[in-house]
């Protein structure tokens, strides 16, 4: 990859940019690929999935079609080696902060690491970026990936450890519940008496072998380049409590934020963006798709992002090539049977490119 002075890349024109690699955005890539549309996916977090990897990878899904019951990571990989397979350029760990349209039509989506140059844009950049809730000890920052996690991606990285959880909602108890089938120990710290999470879920903590502290909060983190210990803090008898542990787990939740998508001169509602029934933006050649999208009637699943997402391509496709089919055809009819394709399972960790 190469820049110019401006730190601008070579400019290299896709068909069609997707903003967010979340399971409308990883869905859409797949149908760029069906209508032999060339395709890039842009997303600020370092791995592909979107809420599903970030937010609850463990977690059962029971409401994709065809799907009774599916882990949130397990879908991302399905959804993976699908749209993989057409080779979409992926540039992960980037934040797409302006678009606008040039003279020449192009798009130009300008990013934290540079610009990128394309024909039509798909957004689905689902609640936005997002960022982890900071715990509440001044220094646990320091310890970030050093012991320090926001969410569980891998059980087996916690297999015989000492766990803190930190936080009293359907985050923090599931993770809670979740770990002790693995860590030698867990301990779950609520700064209230009163859990937010599901009564059942709540039930199964205090039955379960979790060691549970309420008014307990973390005040400090200790360890040489890694977590080793913590000190407790009750927030009733002000008492300090020393606990060795290896890990620390975040249940406090991300905040997300659409940020600079609200400069983009899109008609916006709340937090979403307004789409006609093709999913068009009030911009023509910009599409939305996903859980960021509002029209009358609009509910955000899995589902009908995956339905959202079909229609946006075929619609972009046609708004690239005016002589181009809106209809794709049906997939069971093609000579070239996406399924045959192998995808190239490493795909996605190649990090940014452009
Ligand atoms: C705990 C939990 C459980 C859930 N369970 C279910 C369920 O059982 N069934 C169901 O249907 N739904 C469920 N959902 C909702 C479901 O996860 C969402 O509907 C779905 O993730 C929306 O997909 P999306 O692709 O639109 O957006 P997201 O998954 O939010 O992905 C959007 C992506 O865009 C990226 N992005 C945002 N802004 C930018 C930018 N400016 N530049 C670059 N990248 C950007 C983000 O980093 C993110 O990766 C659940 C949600 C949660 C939190």
């Amino acid at each position: 990859m190469s820049t110019n002075q401006e730190g601008v890349r070579d400019e290299l024109v896709v068909d069609i940019t997707i903003i967010g690699g979340g399971p409308a955005g990883l869905f859409a890539a797949f149908y760029c690929g069906m209508r032999d549309v060339s395709c890039k996916i842009i997303d600020s977090l370092p791995e592909l999935g979107g809420q599903l990897k970030t937010l609850y990878p463990e977690k059962y899904i029971y409401d994709v079609a065809g799907f009774p019951k599916i882990r949130a990571g397990e879908l991302v990989d399905r959804l993976k080696e699908q749209t993989l397979q057409y080779d979409p350029k992926i540039c992960l760990s980037e934040q797409v902060r302006n678009l606008v349209r040039r003279d020449d039509s192009l798009f130009e989506l300008s990013t934290d690491k540079g610009t990128h140059l394309s024909k039509a844009v798909i957004i689905a950049a689902g609640i936005g970026v997002f960022s982890p809730r900071p715990l509440p000890a001044p220094n646990a920052k320091d310890y970030d990936g050093m012991g320090v996690d926001y969410y569980i991606d891998s059980l087996e990285k916690f297999r015989d450890q000492r766990v803190l959880v930190v936080g009293g909602g359907d985050s923090a108890v599931d993770y809670a519940l979740m770990l002790e089938t693995v860590a030698s120990q867990v301990t779950l710290v609520h700064r209230r008496d009163r859990f937010r999470a599901h009564e059942e879920s709540v039930k199964q903590l205090y039955e379960s072998g979790v060691d549970v502290k309420t008014f307990v909060e973390l005040a400090e983190v200790h360890g040489d380049g890694r977590v080793e210990a913590v000190t407790l803090t009750n927030s009733k008898t002000k008492e300090l409590e020393q606990l060795p542990v290896d890990c620390i787990v975040s249940g406090l939740g991300f905040s997300a934020s659409l940020g600079p998508i609200k400069e983009w001169g899109l008609e916006i509602e709340g937090n979403e963006i307004v789409v006609s029934t093709r999913m068009e933006t009030n911009i023509p050649g910009v599409y939305a798709v996903g859980d960021i999208v509002t029209y009358p009637g609009k509910v955000k699943l899995i589902a009908t992002g995956f339905g959202e997402a079909p229609t946006a391509v075929n619609n972009a496709k046609t708004y690239i090539d005016p002589q181009a089919k809106l209809s794709p055809g049906h997939s069971s009819d093609r000579k070239d049977k996406p399924g045959d394709r192998k995808a190239d399972p490493d795909k996605d960790l190649v990090g940014s490119m452009s």
